[in-house]
């Protein structure tokens, strides 16, 4: 007697092999049988017939380490069918914090990512990654979780926000990290785009890839520009990787960019070239053409290397205005401004630190409102928000997204949080793709466009992310793996979350196990937290 059977459903075992009808037992938290059997009995029993039955999704590109500990029951992810998420990306992961250099790690940790209370931010003491993700984890989760530990923490650990590190200090970031893989973080992220990430030379990135490549981690990159400078960005961490022998992920690959579009061919050729020449190249997608970053971006990263609230103070000078807005519209120096090439007065603001009636805004309407130029208003919101503001920008062309999605290489990702519509994350106005990433590719892509056939698409979600990870007993449905399985309707599955009403659940997900139980049923939330943290065997 089993503990679960799924009955009647059409399988897609995450390989990529088309759909077989089957039944799938499970017990002890395992997938115990997988094929037609004339009886099979079970204490409890799900009828699939007509719906898919697959591995649970694995999202290779997370960010919600940063929010379930302040809202354990936010369900955008798991709702989309995902059952295992790699969280510590863009070089951002909650610790390892030092108590010299937490203030720093605070103040640029709401810079981009978000804004924290004065409570919230006290309990911000964690000595490690793994620490703060047992801590999190403990709080009860429904996707288990895998961490990887950020290049920013590590660095400001080790030297707070200097730009150049001495040789001794490279050294507390080599022994951090290698703490950090000694307690299971399956890698480290850099974030190249951002401060202090960006400090980081090549010879020194090279040096902490040496420590990631020997046990046998990843490494996780938010490249230095995914604009302009897009194809210097990917030689340059292909030339990391080389050097290193380091499995490379490139997060989040896209051509940012009205000069950029149409080159996704290219792209996609240069990867192929690399791995073709032996580099462990691999990268993920997320499939919309906006992407969601700090508005701190769009000021040159030379003008905030003395922190941010020096420059929030210097907001208040006509002069450095003049020249700021210069500089947003034209860049300065080799630096290209984001602005350059986008539409960039129609950037909605997603999070703000004060004025929260701004969420949800288009820059023109803020613009309009306050009679100002745009570009007045964007300063003005980066000195009353002190330099807090998250924003959405429709940066990338259809086309491209669609050709990078059909390679094989390419992996499914949503780079998002875990959030709610109730709650504490009720009040931000999200990118859609915390709620929708992997529904649209199976709705939009698969059954409209048909850009990629089913199997396909859910291997994307499924195998390819887990043999990437080294993840042995997921990502596969077959007897001996863990029981994660996502049981969704092909014909209903969509994604609900548009850019001006974010807060949706997606649609046609009915069923999601993750360890054996049902965390949703017949599309509800049962209100058990089966999800793990996975630590890396390196
Ligand atoms: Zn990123």
């Amino acid at each position: 007697m089993f503990e679960l059977v799924i009955r009647n459903g059409v399988v897609l075992d995450g390989t990529g092999k088309p759909a077989v009808r089957a039944d799938v037992a499970i017990d002890q938290q395992t997938i115990q049988f997988v094929g037609q059997r004339d009886t099979i009995l079970a204490a409890r029993e799900i009828n699939a017939s007509g719906l898919i039955v697959a591995p649970g999704f694995i999202d290779m590109h997370s960010h919600s380490d940063l929010t379930l500990f302040f809202q354990p029951d936010a369900q955008s992810k798991i709702r989309q069918g995902v059952t295992t998420e790699v969280v510590g990306n863009c070089g951002v992961s909650c610790a390892p914090v030092r108590a010299q250099h937490r203030e720093a790690l605070l103040r640029q940790f709401e810079a981009n990512n978000f804004a924290m209370t004065v409570s919230e931010k006290a309990v911000w003491k964690w000595s490690s990654q793994m620490n703060y993700m047992c801590e999190l984890v403990k709080k009860g989760i429904s996707s288990n979780l895998i961490s990887l530990v950020g290049g920013v923490p590590l660095r400001v650990a080790a030297a707070g926000m200097k730009e150049h590190l001495e040789p001794q200090e490279l050294d507390v970031i080599k022994s951090l990290l290698q703490e950090e893989l000694c307690q299971g973080v399956w890698g480290m992220s850099s974030g190249l785009y951002y401060i202090p990430g960006s400090h980081f030379t090549h010879t020194e990135l090279v040096k902490l890839c040496k420590v990631i490549k020997e046990h046998g981690a990843m490494w996780a990159i938010h490249m230095r520009d995914e604009g302009q400078g897009l194809f210097d960005a990917v030689n340059e961490v292909i030339s990391i990787a080389n050097e290193s022998g380091v499995s490379l992920q490139i997060s989040h690959l896209k051509l940012e960019g009205k000069t950029n579009w149409g080159r996704a061919e290219e792209l996609l050729a240069m990867l192929h070239d690399a791995r073709a020449n032996g580099v462990h190249v691999s990268w993920d997608q997320y499939p919309y053409t906006a992407y969601c970053s700090g508005l701190i971006d769009v000021i040159p990263p030379s003008l905030r290397g003395s922190g941010l609230d020096s420059f929030v103070k210097d907001l208040g000078s006509k002069k450095v205005r003049e020249s700021l807005k210069e500089y947003m519209l034209h860049g300065v120096g080799s630096w290209h401004s984001p602005l350059e090439e986008v539409d960039w007065k129609g950037m909605m603001i997603a999070e703000v630190k004060y004025d929260k009636e701004l969420v949800g805004k288009k820059l023109k309407e803020i613009a309009e409102e306050n009679r100002t130029d745009p570009l007045e208003a964007i300063l003005d919101l980066l000195r009353s928000q002190e330099a807090c503001v998250k924003v959405v920008v429709h940066a990338m062309s259809e086309n491209d997204v669609e050709v990078i999605m059909k390679d094989p290489a390419t992996m499914i990702s949503s780079d998002g949080k875990a959030v709610s519509p109730w709650g504490r994350y009720a009040e931000m106005h999200p990118h859609p793709r915390y709620y929708g990433a992997f529904p649209r590719v199976l709705g939009r892509y698969v059954r409209e466009n048909n850009a990629l056939d089913l199997p396909e698409a859910v291997r994307k979600m499924t195998s390819l992310p887990a043999s990437k990870l080294g993840l042995r007993d997921r990502g596969v449905l077959k007897p001996g793996n863990a029981a994660d399985i996502v049981i969704f309707d092909r014909e209903r599955i969509s994604d609900k979350a548009t850019f001006d009403n974010p807060h949706q659940f997606a649609c046609g997900i009915e069923y999601v196990i993750v360890n054996g139980k049902v965390v949703i049923g017949e599309g509800k939330h049962t209100g058990t937290y089966p999800g793990r943290l996975l630590t890396h065997d390196g």
